[in-house]
C-alpha cells in the first residue's frame, strides 16, 4: 500500500501495539503523540460509556457491568505509557503535558462516575443481585463497581455532583503541581564538593558522588544530590557535621523553599477540598471518608494500631538517642545531637555494637545479584522463572525479563528500571503497562518496578545498602502481586486492593530477603566472589532491630499527622507549618527526628492522592506481613509449598476477588494479632 503524501503518519498510541510483548513502541513515540492521543482516546471512552447509559435494553450483568470492564481500552494504553514516562523519564514537554492531562482525567473520570443514568442501572442491577444468578467473581465486581460509584457521588443530587466534579478537577491539578514542585526543588539542588570535603566516605558513596557530579556538568569533583540513596549515604558516613547539616537542610526543606515551588499553599487548599468533599458524601472527615472503605474502616481503628506502636517506639528511640549523646560526648563532642547526626552516629554505634559497617557489607549487595535473589524466591514460592529479554524501552538503564511458569507457560513481561537519573522522580515504585485479565482473552501483565540506586561509575558493579536491597524485593513483590494476578475482570486486577492491604505482598517478600539460604547464594563479594561469611551475616542480622526506635518515630509520626490533617472538620485557612509543628508537639516528637516525609514534600499524600489518610497503611499492612510470615516460620521451612501455594491463592493471585480481611484468613486461618509486627521490630518490650 502506499501513502499519499498529505496522509499524516499514524499516532503509534493510537496503532494497535504489535511489537515483542505488545509492549509500546517506544522508539516511535514522541512526547507530542500524547495530547492528541488522550484526546481520541477520551473521545472513545466517552462514547462507550454513553452508548452503555443510553442502552434501550434493561440493565443486565453482560450490557452493563461487563461493557464497563472492557471500555477505555484506548486510554488505558496511553495512560500507562504516559505515566510511565512521567514518573521515569520525565522532562519538560511531558511535565507540560502532564499539568494539560490530569484535569482531564479528572473531567473525564467526574463525568464517567457521576453519570446519573449509568448509576441508575448499577444501582437497579445491586438491587438485584442475589437474583441474577452471578458467580462469586461476578458478585464482587458488582459490589465494587456499585461502592465506587455512590463514593464517587452518583448518588447525589445535581447541584453536589457539580461541586464534586470542580473540586476533583482541581485537586488533579494540584496534585500534579505538588509532585513537579518536588522534583523541580530536587532537581535545582546538589551540593558540589572536592576532594578534601569527602572525609568519611567509602568508596562506594564516592564513586556514586563522582558519577552524579559529572551527570551535573563537574567531572572530576563529587556531587550530593536529594536522590535518597545520596543524601541519607551521605549523612550516615560524612564527618563533616557542616556539611551534613547543609546536605539535611536542604533535603527537609523540599517544597518550603519560598517562590515557585513552594508547596504549603497547594496543600491547605488540598486538605480543604478534601474535606468540603467529605462532607459532600456524608462523611464529617476526609479520613473519615478514606477509610470506610479500607480493611481499617475507621480513623480510630488506624489510630489504635499507632497510638500503640507510637508509645513504644517513643521509649526505644529515647534510649537509641541517649546512647548516641554518649557517643558523642566520649568522642569529646561538645555538643547536643542534632538530627543530621543521627545517622551518622548511628553508623559508628552500629559498627562499633556489632562490629559492622555499611562499607564493608554493601560489597556483598550487588544489585544484579539481589535481582537473581528475588527471582530465585519467586522460583521456590511460586515456580516461576525469569528469562532477560531484548526489547526496545524507553531508557537504556531499563531491563526487561519474560516470566514463565513451571509449566513453561508465559506469565508475563518484568520490567526493572534501577538507577536515579535527574528525569526521574524521586523515592521506588511498582506499576504497569498492562494489568491481567481473562475477558478480552488471555490478556498477561506488562509489570514495572521503578528504583533510585545510585548508578555506578562506568565499569564498576552497582551496589546497594541492605535496606536498597530490601526496597528491591519489596517492589518486586508488588510486581508478583501483578504478574501472578489470575482473575477475570480487570478491575479486580493485581494491586486493585484496598490500599492498606496492598502493602502486604510487598512487605511480606521483604522477608525472604533474609532468609539465610538466600543471602548466603547471593549475597557475594563483588570482587572476590566469595559468599558473605557466615559470621558477617550473623552480625548483619542481628541488626535487624538495632535503630528501629528510629526508624518507627520517623514513620509513624508522618501516619499520625497524616491522619491528623485529614480529619480536620475544616481546614479554614490551614498554616502547614504551623499545624504540623503543633501536632508533634502534641505528640512529644523527640527533637532529634524529623518526619521521613514532611509536609510540602509528602507526595503520598499530595502528588496525587494515593495515601491521603492513608500512609498508617504500612504499618497496618506490616501487621499482616509479620504474621503472615510467621505462617511459613510455623513450618519450619520459609519455602514451605502448602503455605506458598494458599499465599498464591488468596493473597499474590487474587487481586481484589474478596474482602480483605476474608482473603487473609482464607491464607492464614485467622486474622493477625499486632505481636509478631511488635516482636519484629524490638518494640515488644519498650512499654
Ligand atoms: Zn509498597
Amino acid at each position: 500500500m502506499t501513502q499519499t503524501p498529505q496522509a499524516k503518519p499514524e499516532n503509534p498510541l493510537l496503532t494497535a501495539w504489535t511489537g515483542a510483548f505488545g509492549l509500546p513502541p517506544f522508539a516511535a513515540l514522541d512526547p507530542g503523540h500524547f495530547g492528541p492521543a488522550f484526546e481520541q482516546a477520551l473521545a472513545a471512552h466517552r462514547a462507550e460509556i454513553d452508548a452503555i447509559a443510553a442502552n434501550p435494553a434493561a440493565p443486565s450483568f453482560d450490557n452493563t457491568i461487563v461493557a464497563l470492564e472492557t471500555s477505555g481500552r484506548a486510554l488505558d494504553r496511553v495512560a500507562s505509557v504516559f505515566f510511565v514516562l512521567a514518573g521515569a523519564d520525565t522532562g519538560d514537554a511531558i511535565e507540560a503535558i502532564e499539568r494539560d492531562v490530569s484535569p482531564l482525567l479528572a473531567r473525564h473520570n467526574n463525568a464517567l462516575y457521576l453519570d446519573r443514568a449509568l448509576y441508575a442501572r448499577i444501582a437497579d442491577l445491586y438491587a438485584r443481585r442475589d437474583s441474577l444468578g452471578l458467580s462469586a467473581e461476578q458478585a464482587r465486581v458488582l459490589d465494587r463497581t456499585h461502592t465506587h460509584f455512590v463514593r464517587a457521588g452518583a448518588a447525589l443530587d445535581k447541584p453536589k455532583q457539580d461541586r464534586l466534579a470542580a473540586i476533583n478537577e482541581r485537586l488533579a491539578s494540584l496534585g500534579t503541581s505538588f509532585g513537579q514542585n518536588v522534583l523541580a526543588d530536587e532537581k535545582a539542588y546538589a551540593l558540589i564538593l572536592n576532594e578534601a570535603d569527602l572525609a568519611g566516605l567509602p568508596d562506594f558513596a564516592r564513586d556514586a558522588a563522582r558519577a552524579a557530579a559529572e551527570e551535573r556538568g563537574h567531572p572530576g569533583q563529587f556531587a550530593i544530590t536529594l536522590a535518597r540513596s545520596s543524601c541519607e549515604g551521605f549523612l550516615q558516613f560524612s564527618a563533616r557535621r557542616d556539611l551534613r547539616e547543609k546536605v539535611f537542610q536542604a533535603w527537609i526543606k523540599r517544597g518550603e523553599n519560598g517562590g515557585a515551588t513552594d508547596n504549603r499553599a497547594l496543600i491547605a487548599e488540598m486538605v480543604r477540598l478534601r474535606g468540603e468533599r467529605a462532607r459532600l458524601l456524608g462523611f464529617t472527615s476526609y479520613a473519615g471518608y478514606r477509610l470506610d472503605d479500607q480493611m481499617a474502616r475507621t480513623p480510630a481503628a488506624a489510630r489504635g494500631l499507632l497510638d500503640e506502636v507510637w508509645r513504644r517506639a517513643r521509649v526505644k528511640a529515647g534510649a537509641e538517642r541517649d546512647a548516641l549523646q554518649q557517643l558523642v560526648t566520649d568522642e569529646g563532642g561538645n555538643f547536643a545531637l542534632a538530627p543530621w547526626d543521627w545517622r551518622y552516629y548511628a553508623e559508628k554505634l552500629r559498627k562499633a555494637k556489632y562490629d559492622l559497617d555499611e562499607a564493608e557489607i554493601k560489597p556483598y549487595f550487588q544489585l544484579d545479584r539481589m535481582i537473581e535473589a528475588a527471582f530465585e524466591t519467586a522460583r521456590r514460592l511460586f515456580g516461576l522463572s525469569f528469562k532477560p529479554v531484548d526489547v526496545p524501552l524507553y531508557h537504556p538503564d531499563a531491563r526487561a525479563w519474560e516470566v514463565t511458569d513451571a509449566t513453561g507457560r508465559h506469565v508475563g513481561l518484568f520490567i526493572g528500571d534501577y538507577f536515579a537519573r535527574t528525569s526521574k522522580h524521586s523515592g521506588a515504585w511498582m506499576t504497569s503497562l498492562r494489568d491481567q485479565e481473562k475477558l478480552s482473552g488471555d490478556v498477561r501483565p506488562i509489570i514495572l518496578n521503578v528504583c533510585n540506586f545510585s548508578k555506578p561509575a562506568a565499569g564498576e558493579p552497582a551496589l546497594l545498602s541492605f535496606d536498597d536491597a530490601r526496597t528491591l524485593f519489596h517492589e518486586f513483590g508488588h510486581g508478583l502481586h501483578g504478574l501472578l494476578s489470575n482473575v477475570t475482570y480487570p478491575s479486580l486486577a493485581g494491586t486493585a486492593v484496598s490500599s492498606d492491604f496492598v502493602e502486604l505482598p510487598s512487605q511480606l517478600y521483604e522477608h525472604w530477603l533474609e532468609v539465610p539460604e538466600i543471602l548466603q547464594q547471593y549475597a557475594r563479594h563483588a570482587v572476590t566472589g566469595e559468599p558473605m561469611p557466615k559470621a558477617l551475616l550473623d552480625r548483619l542480622l542481628a541488626t535487624r532491630t538495632f535503630n528501629q526506635g528510629f526508624a518507627t518515630v520517623e514513620y509513624t509520626a508522618c501516619a499520625l499527622v497524616d491522619l491528623d490533617i485529614h480529619s480536620l472538620p475544616d481546614a479554614g485557612t490551614l498554616d502547614v507549618t504551623a499545624f504540623e509543628r503543633e501536632r508533634l508537639t502534641d505528640m512529644n516528637m523527640p527533637a532529634e527526628i524529623v518526619m521521613r516525609h514532611r509536609l510540602p514534600h509528602f507526595q503520598h499524600l499530595f502528588s496525587g492522592g494515593g495515601y491521603a489518610a492513608g500512609y498508617y497503611s504500612y504499618m497496618w499492612s506490616e501487621v499482616l506481613d509479620a504474621d503472615a510470615f510467621q505462617a511459613f516460620a510455623e513450618t519450619g521451612n520459609a519455602f514451605d509449598p502448602a503455605t506458598a501455594q494458599r499465599l498464591r491463592d488468596y493473597i499474590y493471585s487474587a487481586g481484589n476477588l474478596r474482602d480483605p480481611a476474608e482473603a487473609y484468613k482464607a491464607f492464614r486461618g485467622k486474622l493477625p494479632s499486632v505481636d509478631a509486627l511488635l516482636k519484629k521490630r524490638g518494640l515488644a518490650d519498650a512499654a
